[in-house]
């Protein structure tokens, strides 16, 4: 991937960007205030696309390679691609939510993962750190930066921390289209790749596991897994490269 390949948005785009990100920010915030014990994660995603048709934009994952509902969930040992059913939310857990949604033609995406009650201690540490790693990325998304930097930064971060950072899945460009070039990597040594510049859009999403790094997916295709079963946090944003440094398009 080389710099010439990634689009860079002009300033209308990204003011599409910018409000994409914050009727996404809004949705997430619902969300997150809306999930107690008991409740189902295909409840939580019909709660999520009630919220997409209140602000007239499209939940950007149905039907996407043919992902069967409007959101993302991922419980405890999901990392990403979690399919929204039955199951049901108790006390201790931590659930991964991603959502994309299309306004006016843009995507944006977003991820959180959210404790149920009270979770344990380790658990927490997971994710804070993973909430702290996806900001240690952000900071390196500078011009004149190259975009290993960013992984690197990420990678560094967790590891230190004694967690991992999966490496199956990646972060990407966005805009008109959900993925779109550069991949994100959260690993790998720093000053490699495309160098940034300001209009690049980018979301930026660790995902960071208790034990192994390494995934396996579930049978029904989509689930990503931990190998290990041990826990998974996941947090996204989408972030462009201004001349003033990083601005977070989905502040949550
Ligand atoms: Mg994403």
């Amino acid at each position: 991937m080389t710099t010439n390949q990634i689009r860079i948005k002009s300033p209308g785009e990204i003011d599409i960007l910018r409000k994409a990100g914050k009727i996404l920010s809004s949705i997430i915030g619902e969300l997150k205030g809306s999930l107690t014990v008991g409740m189902t994660t295909r409840a939580i995603d019909a709660r999520a696309e009630a919220l997409a048709k209140k602000h007239n934009v499209l939940p950007a994952f149905k039907g996407y390679r043919g992902f069967p509902a409007s959101t993302c969930i991922s419980v405890n040992e999901g990392v990403v691609h979690g399919i929204p059913g039955g199951y049901v939310l108790k006390e201790g857990d931590i659930v991964s939510l991603d959502m994309g949604i299309i306004h006016d033609d843009y995507y944006s995406d977003t991820a959180v993962t959210v404790a149920i009650g009270c979770v344990a201690p380790e658990i927490r540490r997971l994710l804070d750190v993973a909430q702290a790693s996806l900001y240690k990325g952000i900071e390196q998304a500078r011009a004149d930066n190259r975009l290993s930097d960013i992984s690197f930064a990420v990678q560094s971060y967790v590891q230190l921390h004694g967690f991992s950072v999966v490496r199956d899945f990646v972060g990407h460009g966005i805009g008109r289209q959900l993925h779109e070039d550069p991949e994100v990597p959260n690993y790998g040594p720093p000053h490699q790749g495309a160098v940034l510049k300001p209009g690049m859009v980018l979301a930026i999403e660790p995902m960071v596991n208790m034990g192994t790094y390494r995934t396996k997916i579930l049978k029904d295709g989509w689930t990503v897994v931990t190998e290990d079963g041990k826990p998974s946090a996941h947090f996204e944003h989408c972030v462009v490269i201004t001349q003033q440094g990083p601005e977070i398009l989905t502040k949550w």
